[in-house]
């Protein structure tokens, strides 16, 4: 395991990243949790996953880097966005970013331009830097404005065998359509504009992280393997 320091947050928190595997390994995944600040069992979720790596061997033709937080400010002050106020799920440089929030609610806010702000910076370059072939983004579906249950969602055809393995592995329903728009998102750009395999996980936000990770830890060994 190779610990990371990938860069720094709006107000200059370390962002770390876990590497796991070869580098030169064909089959890629990056785990990415803590994206919104008010769902931390998303990065717990993601420690818990990579403190049970730490003990284990790893498979020689698999690579993983895992991000448990990677948006430290929003965790710290337990705000959805940045340190900037923006929903770094909103700032992707996707075809389909927008410039104001969706039905003008700020706590969607996408940001001055597409890819703005550090810490989705930080995913775009790793993306570049390493071949990634897979992208697990781990949420909870603490809402807003649309409720949705606990779910495996994908983004684009490409990524649906894995989800729906992951499903059985982790008894969460795989959808293809998460219902409600999520224009520069991570995974409709990931998914749609790069063509990679884009999974989002919304586990239950009621629910405290070590029971999430006792009854879905298994997506993960699912999703590094498939
Ligand atoms: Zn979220």
């Amino acid at each position: 395991m190779k610990e990371l320091i990938l860069g720094k947050s709006v107000k200059g928190i370390e962002i770390k990243g876990y590497f796991f595997g070869e580098e030169n390994a064909f089959n890629k995944t990056l785990i990415v949790g803590g994206i919104h600040g008010v769902e931390p069992q998303s990065k717990e979720f993601c420690d818990l996953y990579v403190e049970e790596m730490k003990n284990l061997p790893f498979p020689d033709d698999a690579f993983v880097c895992v991000i448990p937080g990677i948006n430290p400010d929003g965790l710290a002050a337990f705000t959805r966005g940045n340190a900037n106020g923006v929903d770094l799920n909103r700032n992707f440089p996707s075809s389909t970013w927008k410039s104001s929030p969706v039905s003008g609610n700020n706590a969607y806010h996408p940001g001055s331009a597409p890819a703005s702000e550090p810490e989705t910076k930080i995913i775009v370059d790793l993306l570049k830097k390493y071949n990634i072939k897979k992208i697990i983004a781990i949420h909870t579906n603490h809402y807003i404005q649309f409720p949705n249950p606990p779910m495996i969602n994908y983004d684009g055809d490409q990524s649906r065998e894995l989800a729906e393995q992951m499903s059985v592995a982790s008894h969460l329903p795989a959808h293809g359509d998460i219902g409600y728009p999520t224009p520069g998102s991570m995974g409709g750009y990931l998914g749609f504009d790069l063509k990679k395999i884009s999974i989002t996980i919304e586990l239950d936000d009621s629910k405290k992280s070590p029971e999430l990770y006792k009854k879905h830890s298994r997506l993960f060994e699912v999703a590094v393997l498939g």
